[in-house]
Parts: structure tokens; C-alpha cells; sequence
């Protein structure tokens, strides 16, 4: 069976050995005569199961104690809701508006009623081509929310903005587990899974313990952290078949090396890219330099006709998903863990 180089911002590629153990343990998983599909959430081998991506993910990211993980559904724009409902119990917050997903993030938090959302600084200016560095943090704010790595765009902060007595909430949907972070620098990170994790359906949330009391008024339970976190992810059924799949990739990750390996791999597999992208007398990164994704990587021609013209030869060839996103155009390549650096040579080779 022949795979594709599949470039896709999300879902993407999952490593192929893991898929290989999805498909070795479909019918009977570890002796149990069932699918996972098939068995109760609250039945012993599955609680080992999420005990132990719990487990792989804590140690993958070195997440502190007084932290939770918690695995929820609604993707991570369910969480442009949940997190003001949960953690502006002043009702005073702030954003850096980076890109579409940020700036969906804003527009979910002023739907709350009362919410004064602060857009501290916005790259919109320029077409969101860089991240806005040196902004001033208010401290009379109960979050500052920042999207590490922007999926669209391909741009990616380089340093977290810090100010004393502010949390930072990040959604790192698009470079959790590709590059180290230091948790205990954030409030609260989130990220649907289905790029760098596992299957859609399943959104991650690490939340500073006594953020969990926090709320603006008393939440219906399905959007509240503090009745996920006490019921252990498991008030209602969690996405159960997800959630083993990305246990498996956490099992993968640490089986290279890490976060840190992964990172070194990856920066690997963008930089020839980028160096390439550099050197073209066709091809061009439309990102500054200083704000560039290790992940996301757009690149255009400078004439749509043949961007689109690139991108359908591409496909035949077998470097499938390259189009850019439908807001943005040109071309995009998303180059996730899972990626293998080959298809990188192989993409800079047929680009040449
Ligand atoms: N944030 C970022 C950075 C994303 O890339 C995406 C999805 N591509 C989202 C949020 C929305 O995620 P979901 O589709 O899981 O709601």
C-alpha cells in the first residue's frame, strides 16, 4: 500500500507505527476480546489506558504537580468559550491578536456578557506576518491569551510575554509536543489533538490547580474544569477511542527521545525548507523572519495561477494538502511530528 507526503494542517499524518498497533490491537486489545471502541470508560483496562496517557503526556511535558490534565471534547474552539466562563472572575481580559484563530478566540470571549476584552497588540497590519513583540501586560487582568503557533499564518512566538501577577492562557493547538515549553509558564494550555496528538474529538487542557475555582458565575457541568478535574475527565464519556490513540503517540514520542529530540528533528525538517525558500528565485516565505512557525510553513510563487498550477502537479506527484488555507492562499506546508524529514527532501527536490 503506497502513502502519500500528506501536508495537512489538521487532522494530519500520525506516525505509522502507531497505526500499525491501532490496527494490531482492533479486535482484541491486550487480551481483552473487545475494540476499545467497544469497552465501558469505566472499566479497569481502560482506566489504565487514560491513566497512562495521562501519565506519558505529564512526564512528555514535564507538567507540574499542581497542575490538571484534563481530555475533553468540542475542540479547541470550545475552549475560546470555556476558559473566560471559567477563569475571568473579574471579567477583565486580554488578547494578542495573531491571526484567524486568536482573533475567533476574542470574538467567542465578547460574546459574554460584561467581558471587557483588551486586544493589547495585533499583527493585522501586515497581514498577521509577524508576532507583535515588546507589548505591555496590564495587571489588572485575569488572563492574557496568546496562540503560540499560528496554523494559518506560520508564524510562531519565539518568547512568551511574561508580566508578574498576569497568567498567561495559550492555545497551542498546532505545537504542543513539536517544541519544548515551560509549563509552569502558563495559566493554562490547550490544544485540540488532531495535529500533533491523535485523532479529532479530543481537545487537551493543563490548568493551574487553583485556577479551577475561578469561574464568573455557576457553569452548566459540561463546561466547567473544576467537575471535569474532580471527576477525572470522566463526568461523562470521554472520547475513549481518542484518547488511546494519543497515548500511543505519546508512547511513540518518548520511544525518539522526548519533546526535546522531537524538536531538534523538527527544526531539522523546517530549516531545510526554509533554506530552500530562501535560496528560490520562484518560491518565497511571505512570514517574517523572526516569527516563523517550526510547524506551519506557507510559501508562494507571487502569481496564484501557478501557485494553484504547483500545488495540483503536487498532488500527483504525491505531496498532497499543500494548498494554503482558503483565507490566506498560496501554499502551506504542515510539517507535525509525525512528518518524516524524507518527504521534506522530497518536497525541496520536486520544488527545484
Ligand atoms: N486554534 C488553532 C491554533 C488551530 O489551528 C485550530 C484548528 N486548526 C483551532 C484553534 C480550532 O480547533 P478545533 O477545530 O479543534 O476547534
Amino acid at each position: 500500500m503506497k502513502r502519500v507526503y500528506n501536508f495537512s494542517a489538521g487532522p494530519a499524518i500520525l506516525p505509522v507505527p502507531v497505526l500499525q498497533k491501532i490496527q494490531e490491537e482492533m479486535l482484541s486489545y491486550n487480551g481483552s476480546g473487545m475494540s476499545v471502541m467497544e469497552m465501558s470508560h469505566r472499566s479497569a483496562v481502560y482506566s489504565e489506558i487514560i491513566e497512562e496517557a495521562e501519565r506519558l503526556l505529564r512526564s512528555l511535558m514535564e507538567i507540574p504537580d499542581n497542575y490538571k490534565v484534563l481530555f475533553l471534547q468540542g475542540g479547541a474552539s470550545l475552549q475560546f468559550t470555556m476558559i473566560p466562563l471559567n477563569l475571568a472572575e473579574s471579567k477583565k481580559i486580554a488578547f494578542i491578536d495573531t491571526g484567524v484563530w486568536s482573533k475567533k478566540a476574542i470574538e467567542e470571549a465578547q460574546k459574554i456578557q460584561g467581558m471587557d476584552v483588551k486586544i493589547l497588540a495585533s499583527s493585522k497590519d501586515r497581514n498577521y506576518q509577524y508576532i507583535p513583540e515588546d507589548v505591555t501586560i496590564p495587571t489588572d487582568i485575569d488572563y492574557l491569551h496568546i496562540t503560540t503557533n499560528n496554523t494559518i499564518e506560520g508564524t510562531e512566538y519565539q518568547a512568551i510575554p511574561k508580566q508578574s501577577g498576569v497568567d498567561i492562557v495559550a492555545d497551542m493547538s498546532s505545537d504542543i509536543l513539536a517544541t519544548s515549553y515551560n509549563v509552569s509558564d502558563f495559566g493554562l494550555i490547550y490544544a485540540g489533538a488532531q495535529k500533533n496528538i491523535g485523532p479529532a474529538g479530543l481537545t487537551i487542557v493543563i490548568i493551574r490547580e487553583d485556577l479551577l475555582e475561578r469561574k464568573i458565575e455557576k457553569l452548566g457541568s459540561m463546561l466547567d474544569y473544576s467537575v471535569m478535574a474532580k471527576n477525572g475527565s470522566m463526568y461523562n464519556t470521554p472520547p475513549t477511542f481518542a484518547i488511546y490513540v494519543a497515548k500511543l503517540v505519546f508512547e511513540w514520542l518518548e520511544s525518539i527521545g522526548g519533546v526535546s529530540e522531537m524538536e531538534k528533528i523538527n527544526r531539522k525538517k523546517s530549516g531545510l525548507l526554509y533554506d530552500y525558500l530562501d535560496s528560490s528565485a520562484l518560491f518565497s516565505s511571505p512570514v517574517d523572519k523572526g516569527s516563523r512557525s517550526l510547524t506551519n510553513i506557507p510559501f508562494v510563487t507571487g502569481d496564484e495561477a501557478l501557485d494553484k498550477k504547483f500545488a495540483k502537479e503536487a498532488a500527483a506527484a504525491g505531496f498532497v494538502n499543500l494548498d494554503g488555507h482558503r483565507s490566506v492562499g498560496g501554499m502551506r506546508a504542515s510539517l507535525y511530528n509525525a512528518f518524516p524529514i524524507e518527504g521534506v527532501e522530497a518536497l525541496v527536490a520536486f520544488m527545484e
